[in-house]
């Protein structure tokens, strides 16, 4: 039995020949679906979500220098960096609130 192009749709991912309820639907899509099949589709996204998982949060806005030191070690960083501003004739006196609180 030969099926037609109206019922069925070729996966782009897996090159198989599904019928179009297997599609999601894409409004852009010259004929209004997915180039994927929904399985193709729910690997990406699941192996998105684990690349997406493994990344810490807001790793874009951490220092690459600092990300492999420990909490302590930032703080002592920051500790040394106010010395040393200190030294330079700053005066932080009623100006800086430093609250730490570290969980280990
Ligand atoms: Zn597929």
């Amino acid at each position: 039995m030969e099926t037609t192009t109206t019922t069925t749709k070729t996966c782009s991912k897996c090159g198989q020949e599904l019928p179009l309820t297997s599609f999601y639907p894409k409004k852009r899509a010259k004929d209004g679906l997915q180039y994927w099949c929904k399985e193709c589709q729910g690997k990406r996204s699941k192996e998105y979500y684990k690349a997406k998982t493994i990344t810490p949060p807001h790793s874009e806005l951490s220092n690459p220098e600092l990300a492999s030191l420990q909490p302590r070690e930032i703080i002592a960083q920051i500790k040394t960096l106010i010395k040393e501003l200190r030294a330079r004739g700053y005066n932080y006196e009623g100006k800086l609130t430093y609250l730490q609180e570290i969980k280990l």
